[in-house]
């Protein structure tokens, strides 16, 4: 069926973009957002510790268990997930208040995060971030140098699982340079 006169256009549109650690999703949903400005990009809350130059309410809302417990029993998140092993959730009213704006909205979570957000919003479009191989997702966790050994490893592990479910999601991009996924990312996205 063809789109009419793009009417869905208007209508809201979430977008969940997932991959492995060190895939590059963060490199380039900040590009996605400096090109687009109306897009809404969810920030998370989690449990996790700041990594260097990280800062709280930007990067994440930074939350120690309490505070992430207290979250998950009010409802306010739209979903959470337990991710080499720290919490981290997308706080519901941000995203409701974007949607009703009329804001295109991008979700940078995991695997089962995804999984969730296909139940709350069955429109949603999933978007998975492919590494062009096993080896350069490992060579690009190296690099980064913001783990250790023992997180790397966690990571990997992860990793490996999450490759095996790309085929859940509606689209595949492999990341092998930034310029060249983004346009591809803004294509899709029909921004
Ligand atoms: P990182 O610690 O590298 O920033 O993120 C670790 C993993 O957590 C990534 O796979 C990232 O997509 C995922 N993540 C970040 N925020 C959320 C969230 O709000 N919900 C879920 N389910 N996963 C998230």
């Amino acid at each position: 069926v063809p789109r009419a006169n793009g009417a869905e256009r208007l209508s809201p549109r979430v977008y969940v973009i997932s991959g492995p650690t060190a895939v590059g999703k963060g490199t380039i949903v900040e590009r996605l957002r400096r090109i687009h400005p109306e897009i809404f990009v969810s920030c998370s809350a989690t449990t996790r510790k700041p990594r260097p130059g990280e800062v709280d309410g930007v990067s994440y809302y930074f939350l120690d268990d309490a505070q992430f417990d207290e979250l998950v029993i009010s409802g306010g998140l739209l979903e959470w997930a337990g991710v080499h092993g720290d919490r981290y959730g997308t706080p519901r009213e941000p995203v409701e208040r974007a949607l009703r704006e009329g804001r295109p909205v991008i979700l940078e979570i995991d695997l089962q995060g995804a999984r969730q957000v296909r139940h709350s919003y069955p429109q949603a479009v999933e978007i998975f971030l492919a590494p062009p191989s096993w080896e350069e997702l490992v060579h690009r966790l190296r690099g980064r140098g913001t783990e250790n050994q023992d997180q790397q490893s966690r990571r990997l592990r992860t990793a490996r699982h999450e490759l095996d479910a790309e085929d859940e999601f509606d689209h595949v991009v492999v990341n092998r340079e930034i310029g060249t996924t983004v346009r591809e990312m803004v294509d899709l996205m029909r921004l």
